[in-house]
Order: C-alpha cells, then sequence, then structure tokens
C-alpha cells in the first residue's frame, strides 16, 4: 500500500472512529428514546453557522433532517471572516476564498451554540450534542477556554471540535501563529479533553493543495505521532 493511500485511511479511519462514539454514545436520562426509531444515520459533522458567524436554527436543521438522522454533533466555525473595507470594498465576505483579508478566533460561538441549544424542548436536546470550538489551537490558554465554557453552560457541550489544524487556504489566513499537530497548546487541549471525557473532532488535511512529486503526504507523520494509534506509513 502506498504512503498516499495510507494518509487516505488514516483520515477515513478517525471519522469512523468519531462515528462509532457518537453511535454509541448514550444518554443517562433515557431522553434517546425521543431519537426516531431507525435512522439512517447519525450526523457527526454538522456546522451550523458560516465563517461570519450566520446559519440556521437547530430546530431548522431538525426540520430539514426529518427522521433520517438520529443525532447530530452540532458546531459554528471557530473562525471569522473579517470584513476589511480596505481589502473588500462594499464586498462584505461571507466565505473565506471571497476575500484576502485575515480570519480571526470567534470565542462568541460557544455561547451562541449553547443558548441554542437551550431554548429546544428536552425531545430536541437528545438528538443533539454541541461542541466546543471556539478556541485557539495555538494558544496554551486554549485549555482553560474549554473548561470555562463547560462551567458557564453545564450539562450543555458534549465536546470539542470541529476545529483545523491543516485547512487548504484557511491555515494561512488565519491570524497569528500558524496551527501544527507539533504544537505544544493542542498536546493541552487533547489532555484536558482526554481527562474530562469528552470527544474531539478536528480537521486536518492530509497533504498541502500541490503536493509535487512527494511520496509522503506532509502531514501523515504529525497525523500518526498526534493519534498514537495510526500505523505510520512504509
Ligand atoms: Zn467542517
Amino acid at each position: 500500500m502506498s504512503a498516499r493511500a495510507w494518509g487516505g485511511l488514516a483520515c477515513i479511519g478517525l471519522l469512523a472512529g468519531f462515528a462509532q462514539i457518537a453511535q454509541g454514545a448514550d444518554r443517562s436520562d433515557g431522553t434517546e428514546n425521543a431519537v426516531a426509531d431507525k435512522p439512517l444515520f447519525n450526523d457527526v459533522h454538522f456546522h451550523l453557522s458560516s465563517y461570519v458567524q450566520r446559519g440556521i436554527t437547530p430546530s431548522q436543521y431538525l426540520e430539514m433532517a426529518g427522521d433520517r438522522v438520529g443525532r447530530v454533533a452540532m458546531f459554528g466555525i471557530p473562525l471569522q471572516q473579517k470584513w476589511d473595507p480596505f481589502v473588500s470594498g462594499e464586498r462584505a465576505p461571507d466565505y473565506y476564498l471571497r476575500s484576502d483579508a485575515a480570519l480571526y478566533y470567534y470565542s462568541f460561538v460557544d455561547a451562541a451554540i449553547a443558548m441554542a441549544y437551550r431554548s429546544l424542548t428536552e425531545a430536541q436536546k437528545a438528538r443533539i450534542d454541541p461542541m466546543i470550538t471556539g478556541f485557539n489551537p495555538t494558544d496554551m490558554y486554549a485549555a482553560d477556554h474549554i473548561r470555562r465554557v463547560l462551567l458557564t453552560f453545564p450539562g450543555v457541550f458534549a465536546g470539542i471540535g470541529e476545529f483545523s489544524v491543516h485547512k487548504e487556504f484557511v491555515s494561512s489566513k488565519v491570524t497569528g501563529h500558524t496551527a501544527s499537530l507539533r504544537n505544544p497548546a493542542l498536546g493541552r487541549i487533547l489532555e484536558a479533553v482526554a481527562e474530562i471525557g469528552l470527544v474531539a473532532i478536528l480537521h486536518c488535511d492530509i497533504d498541502v493543495v500541490r503536493p509535487g512529486a512527494v511520496n509522503v503526504p506532509r502531514t501523515t507523520m504529525n497525523c500518526c505521532a498526534c493519534s498514537g494509534r495510526i500505523p505510520p506509513p512504509q
């Protein structure tokens, strides 16, 4: 098997693991009975809001999903696309590919998600696993933010993510230091997640957009080191 194929498998393996976590998770209050009897699948990846913090409500999502989706891991986007008038003029950008202006971490997203979740009925809440995303994965204080959000909104959040480490066209636009799987701040985040007992969903491209004639995808080895479980490419 080629190194590139290993890289692809690594990504799929991580996603499959998260899906199993979502399916296997249980609710101690017994409200799982509110979920449709036989949904087609559980959704481990749904952004309720966009890069300009706009989107639909959780109720609108559930209406759209109907009984085809059992439970959903729901989160915002931790990054805000800046509308810089010196770059974009009057054309308000609504996506990171629509402007050269920077993206910045928008911590209020966690409060927005928590309040949206709290507005739901108990039956609706039983289908949604809100996630914390509003932290900077290069900041050694990020784990403090996660703990603070949990204490401010007790009983709301099930995990962290989806947040990005390496992401095409995004990583280079984020203000400040570029995220990395080797960054000790990410280690502190994952240690906190393990200690608390949260699920973590992270986005990490396996390679750069134009890798050239390189055998091993750029981030594969760091993915292996970070997870500690995926066999390295041969
Ligand atoms: Zn995503």
